[in-house]
């Protein structure tokens, strides 16, 4: 479709489609979003559906056909296809989810599902994560709708039930039993990343998540002889379980560059004015890291696995020896790192402790060579020239993991332009979760510019 504005010089789309009312909707978008409380407490108590409506009606008002999906009354799911210009392209997925985690009013400068507008900021749980983004994807199709602009391939939008606890009644449903819906999607866009991250040193930089480490989380049991407390026992289960926990507590593991964080170490370093390859024998990583400044915290948990012992239960009385013990472990697994964590955990465990996954994702790293990421990056750099785009591995993981199992690759890129002092990571699932109102016009012109494209 023709787009009479004018062309960049690069040779790009043209600058901008979106027009003040999309800048405007994406506002407006995410303050009513925020004000429908979709808290997911977990195990089932959520209800998405009025966000859902609320999405689909807008989707519905562009000339696009959402279909709307649940796995249980009231969580809710919109899917809608966006046609692109180009029908031998691949399909891209734009995925965002509609539930947010638990906000206490009394902790709060503004009420958290207020919606409040403030001083050019917006105030509320899901300000960024991320009802913002699904604001700014639904403000910035709307545009491409006013102006006649289609994408180069067709574009799934999907906006889901269920991210913030297990996604069983969210992405996990629908690409388990609505995968016609997504056909001919290869890559996907989703949360976390290509916010500004003001470093310290230098330009600010936005980091793009092109990674995340798998979910390993273990349940422990030890077993052993039950008994009174005052006699000897060699087959005591409570100890036998709090060594084997001791040991995972205290393993040191061994880092592994993964394609995703060598590159962002190799990049942030450039930045530095460091020539360094992180996989040398040589290269000192500890130097490197201290170099890095607050830059490091892009790569410090994704250097390695990691286990941390989260919750121990044994006993019911204390003059009794139990028969056996259980403990639960939070375990994150990098990109190729699974043989490994499961060889360890065996060794450290030893003879008498079992384990078992009680959780199990998968670890997924993209490509950060190549069209794709690249166009992310210029996206994200054209319109904060100052900026520098690095790929990252994120620690945890997203609905990219279930729409993994679709052969779907995923980048997380929730463009936002942060003001410095703006500590994006504490917003998370924090306090006083707020975006500012200049971040989210700079997060639409930056998704409108990467998704026609893409
Ligand atoms: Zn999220």
């Amino acid at each position: 479709m023709a787009d009479m504005r004018p062309m960049h010089s690069t040779d790009g789309p043209a600058d901008e489609t979106v027009d003040r009312t999309a800048l405007d909707e994406a506002v407006r978008f995410t303050s009513d979003l925020i004000r429908i409380d979709t808290t997911n407490r977990g195990g089932g108590d959520c209800r998405e559906r009025p966000a859902a409506e609320y999405v689909a009606e807008r989707l519905a008002a562009a000339g696009l056909e959402p279909v709307l999906s649940e796995r249980t009354p009231g969580r809710t799911n919109v899917v809608a296809r966006v046609e692109g210009g180009d029908p031998s392209a691949e399909a891209l997925l734009v995925h965002g989810h509609l539930d947010v985690v638990p906000a206490e009013a009394a902790d709060w400068s503004v009420h958290p599902f207020s919606g409040e507008i403030r001083d050019g900021v917006v105030w509320g749980r899901g300000a960024v994560d991320m009802k913002n983004t699904d604001a700014m994807v639904l403000a910035v199709v709307r545009a491409w709708a006013r102006a006649g602009v289609k994408p180069r391939r067709d574009i799934v939008l999907a906006f889901t039930a269920d991210e913030e606890d297990s996604a069983i009644d969210g992405s996990g449903f629908l690409a388990d039993h609505h995968p016609h819906l997504f056909d001919g999607c290869t890559e996907g866009i989703g949360e976390s990343g290509a916010f500004t991250l003001h470093a310290g040193r230098g330009r600010p930089l936005y980091p793009i998540a092109a990674g995340e480490r798998g979910t390993a989380w273990l349940k422990l049991t030890a077993h052993g002889t039950a008994g009174h407390g005052s006699k000897p026992n060699r087959a005591n289960a409570v100890t036998r379980l709090a060594a084997a926990v001791a040991r995972i507590g205290a393993h040191e593991w061994p880092v592994r560059l993964t394609d995703t964080v060598t590159a962002c170490l190799t990049e942030l370093a450039s930045l530095q004015g460091l020539s360094v390859n992180p996989r040398a024998r040589d290269t000192d990583l500890d130097a490197l890291l201290d170099k890095l400044g607050p830059a490091a915290g892009l790569v410090e948990a994704t250097l390695r696995n990691s286990a941390n012992p989260t919750m121990f239960e044994a006993g019911y009385k204390l003059n009794v020896i139990p028969g056996h013990a259980t403990a639960y472990v939070d375990g994150r697994v990098l990109p190729g790192g699974e043989a490994e964590f499961i060889a360890t955990l065996d060794e450290l465990t030893g003879p008498d402790v079992r384990w078992e996954f009680h959780h199990r994702e998968v670890a997924l790293e993209a490509p950060v060579t190549g069209r794709t990421y690249g166009i992310l990056r210029e996206s994200v750099e054209h319109f904060d020239p100052e900026g520098r785009a690095v790929p990252f591995c994120m620690a945890g993981g997203t609905d990219a993991k279930q729409f993994s199992r679709l052969g779907i690759t995923g980048y997380g890129f929730s463009p936002l332009k942060l003001p410095p002092g703006y500590d994006y990571w504490s917003l998370f699932h924090g306090v006083d979760e707020r975006v500012p109102v200049d971040a989210l016009h700079f997060g639409v012109r930056v998704l409108d510019r990467a998704l026609r494209t893409l």
